[in-house]
């Protein structure tokens, strides 16, 4: 599954350009004029990073950051900021820690590439292993096969895909729209009540009596996989 981008960005000729060199990457490609759309978009779906303006209409860049870093789903998801030279005070850069990284207009497209790079690859590092372990549960990606403390798990593909998908993200809390969004692909239409019985299957699946269960269900907001699974504390 290649990484989702959103951009947020009110100068079009921009967004073109921008979404064409990272669509030209293999990155999926979403993008927002406005504020207040992509605060709306960004409700709906789950985009791995966001690319976002300082200066929008509708709810600045800045308030948009403030608000995502408020929310449980989005606290971990990687902002690039967009300012415009005369912006780069020391004021906007107290202003926008909310963002991972922040990058100069104008600016050159590799520049952004390796950015955008970079910063998938240190939230997501595990976007490219082979092999995702959390806890006593191991995930083969190339022989699609789950272990548990060293027994082997039967998984249906729907429930694999749904703990590979979780497996990537520890942590992060997903609704069952986002999870319908990753793990079955948007164009399909299927009921959100079939996620509650895919995880419930999962859960049954990898949880013996006397074991911990990794998956968090997050009252009104959805499910994560619990990223203290695992380890002494929890
Ligand atoms: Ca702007």
């Amino acid at each position: 599954m290649s990484a989702r981008i959103l951009i947020v960005e009110d100068e079009e000729p921009l967004t073109m350009l921008l979404r064409y060199n990272l669509e030209a990457e293999g990155y999926e490609v979403d993008t927002a004029a406005r504020g207040d759309d992509a605060d709306t978009k960004l409700k709906e779906t789950a985009p791995d990073l966001v690319v976002l303006d300082w200066m929008l209409p509708g709810l600045s860049g800045i308030e948009l950051c403030r608000r995502l870093r408020a929310r449980p789903e989005t606290r971990q998801l990687p902002i690039i900021m967009l300012t415009a030279r005369g912006e780069e005070s020391e004021k906007v850069r107290g202003l926008a820690t909310g963002a991972d990284d922040y990058i100069v207009k104008p600016f050159s497209v590799p520049e952004l590439l390796a950015r955008v790079r970079a910063l998938l690859r240190r939230a997501n590092p595990d976007r490219v292993a082979t092999v995702l372990s959390i806890g006593d549960i191991e995930l083969d990606r190339e022989k699609k096969r789950v272990v548990r403390s060293g027994r082997a798990v039967d998984l249906g593909p729907t429930e694999y895909r749904l703990l590979e998908f979780l497996m990537e993200r520890p942590g992060r809390v997903f609704s069952r729209e986002q999870l319908l969004d990753g793990v079955w692909g948007s164009e399909i239409y299927i009921d959100e009540r079939t996620v509650d019985v895919h995880v419930g299957r999962l859960r049954k699946a990898i949880n013996r009596a006397q074991e911990s269960d990794p998956i968090r269900t997050v009252r009104g907001a959805g499910y994560a996989l619990d990223d203290r699974f695992g380890r002494a504390a929890s």
